[in-house]
């Protein structure tokens, strides 16, 4: 239950209760009892002024609210929808396309859209950075509306207090460099790609290549602000602990829009380390993956070293495994280490690269194009594609036999990667239930699988869907059962959907145990506590228990009705 509210409460007394920083939700459904509230007989310049009326009464600035709602008849629509969709998967003119997107500039514009979707009866999508893996933030079956929270990315960096309070929309990129701005030894954990989202990214989970000694980006969050269904923000303070836990790695668009986390800066040496190594099957790849086996989630917890795996022609079909490292600390120490541990690596001095932390996120996310730190502002670098990911976790060292059935495997198949991310370290303590990621000890990597391709048309789409799901199909005897886990940040549609209605919780368990383990359970309560009428939902969001829609309601109309 969240702190402070009562689900008995009448709507004024509501409506006290939520000044001054909600929305006068009472005058929005009367106002809206008068509309037309079936989206069925509603045309798109029907529905626009319907929805633009509606927000120029909840909002204090009326006569500006024009400018941030785009309809499909607007001429800047189809740039402003392109904009943050980052899977060309998900923008053919086939795939169905928002009635509007609207651009809050305010989190005032944040409630009076949620408010106003509501009431109207529209599915609100929202988006902030646009990487999710299925297009979940932009893309729907049936007519929706996006909240695109791109406005929203100050992040305002307290050097004193080692804390910065990151707006939803801002990137990943962003956050780096404001950090840098104000620190050369703090940085942040979270993932690799500057341009990812933080609403998305950090609502997630959140990893990167200082997980092993820092963890997930979830694990240093010690505030929020959301809005949830009703239109009011909450905060760390107001929202209860619940919901705060949920919002840390459950997926923000199940519970509400996220406007802001305040995370926990944490300290990065002057001098890091960072190389590459390459090898082929003919250069014994196949050892060195079974060393890296060994000492990648054991090894000390300032290094990280990630393996990618790629089919290849190198004069012949081969596999290349590729290591890419960060190490919090310098290249004699990490030579040292890595001469002891993975003697098979054969790791020298010039093959390292020490430089500052921020030009490692620049190295690590392969701008190599002579790219300066200002890339890191410039949320437009991004190779726009269609793709498609899976994940896995690992639990125990694939054997050399099974590794050699894999390469065949791929090199078959042609075009799926693997790229294989070691835990151990502070993943292994930080308890599987303290935040929704339950991925923790017990796990020695995580695998994603990426198929790219630029060929347009259904057939090619099919022929590398094909691939990527045959692969996954192929791993089974050697990933985690029982649930066989899946991150929820690398979205996935193929591992369920609640394809019997939104409010199905049986398809709702199908990919929350994969996602979220006995966590799910913990979702739902919060989910049926918070929007019990799951307004907040997707293909993949959390349900809410059945039964406690109808509960409450009835509880809902009898309100209105006390009001009318
Ligand atoms: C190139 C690339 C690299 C990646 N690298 C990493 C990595 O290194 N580590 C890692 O952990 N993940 C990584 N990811 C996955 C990424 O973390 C997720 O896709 C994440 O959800 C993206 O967030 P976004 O805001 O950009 O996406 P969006 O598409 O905007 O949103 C993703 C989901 O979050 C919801 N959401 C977005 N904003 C809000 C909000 N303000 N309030 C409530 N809900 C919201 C959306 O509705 C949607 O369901 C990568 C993805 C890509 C495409």
């Amino acid at each position: 239950m969240i702190k402070g509210t009562n689900p008995l409460l009448s709507f004024q007394e509501l409506e006290q209760m939520e000044k001054p920083n909600s929305l006068p939700i009472l005058s929005a459904i009367v106002l809206l009892l008068h509309v037309s509230t079936s989206l069925a007989t509603t045309s798109g310049n029907s529905f626009y002024a319907t929805f633009l009326q509606c927000l120029q009464t909840h909002t204090n600035q009326p006569d500006h609210v024009s400018d941030i709602v785009y309809a499909q008849t607007n001429a800047s629509y189809t740039s402003v929808l392109r904009a943050f969709a980052r899977n060309a998967r998900f923008t053919s003119p086939s795939i169905q396309k928002p009635l509007l997107i609207v651009t809050p500039q305010s989190q005032h514009h944040v409630q009076a859209s949620v408010v106003c979707a509501k009431s109207i009866g529209v599915q609100l999508k929202i988006r902030s950075g646009g990487h999710d893996f299925e297009g979940v933030s932009y893309v729907s079956q049936g007519p929706f509306v996006i909240l695109d929270m791109f406005n929203f990315q100050n992040v305002t960096v307290d050097m004193q207090n080692e804390i910065a309070v990151i707006q939803a929309g801002a990137s990943l990129g962003q956050v780096y460099y404001r950090i840098w701005e104000k620190s050369k030894v703090h940085g942040f954990p979270a993932g690799a790609c500057p341009t990812v989202g933080v609403g998305g990214h950090l609502s997630g989970g959140g990893y990167g290549n200082m997980i092993r000694k820092y963890g997930l980006s979830v694990d240093h969050v010690v505030d929020a602000k959301i809005v949830d269904v009703k239109g009011r923000v909450l905060d760390n303070a107001t929202m209860g602990e619940d919901l705060f836990w949920a919002i840390r790695g459950g997926g923000g668009a199940s519970f509400g829009v996220i406007l802001s986390y305040t995370v926990k800066l944490v300290p990065v040496p002057e001098i890091v380390t960072v190389f590459q190594v390459d090898k082929t099957l003919e250069q014994n790849a196949t050892d060195l993956v079974v060393q890296w086996q060994q000492v990648a989630p054991h090894t000390d917890d300032r290094l990280y070293l990630r393996l990618v795996l790629q089919p290849v022609v190198k004069g012949q079909k081969t596999i290349r495994a590729s290591i890419e490292a960060l190490f919090l600390g310098e290249a004699n120490e990490l030579v040292k280490l890595l001469g002891e541990e993975f003697p098979l690596l054969g790791l020298k001095k010039e093959l390292c690269r020490e430089m500052r932390w921020i030009d490692s996120v620049v190295w690590w996310v392969s701008y190599n194009d002579g790219s300066s730190l200002d890339e890191l502002l410039d949320r437009s670098h991004y190779w726009v594609h269609s793709n498609k990911r899976k994940s896995d976790y690992v639990q125990t060292p694939i054997p050399r036999k099974g590794l050699e059935w894999i390469w065949k495997k791929m090199i078959e198949l042609g075009n799926v990667e693997l790229a294989l991310n070691p835990y151990g370290g502070k993943m292994n303590e930080v308890p599987s239930d303290a935040t929704p990621f339950p991925h923790r000890a017990g796990n020695l990597y995580k695998i994603q699988y990426t198929v790219g391709w630029q060929e347009a048309g259904g057939a090619a789409e099919e022929r590398f869907l094909n691939q990527i799901r045959m692969l996954h199909n192929f791993m089974t005897p050697f990933v985690s059962k029982n649930p066989r886990g899946a991150y929820f940040n690398y979205r996935d549609l193929d591992i369920g959907i609640n394809s019997h209605g939104k409010d199905n919780y049986q398809d709702g368990q199908v990919y929350g145990i994969k996602y979220f383990k006995k966590n799910f359970e913990r979702l739902v309560k919060v989910k049926s506590e918070i929007d019990p009428e799951n307004f907040f939902w997707n293909e993949q969001s959390i349900p809410p228990y059945p039964g406690h829609k109808k509960l409450n309601r009835s509880i809902h109309s009898v309100n209105i009705a006390t009001f009318i």
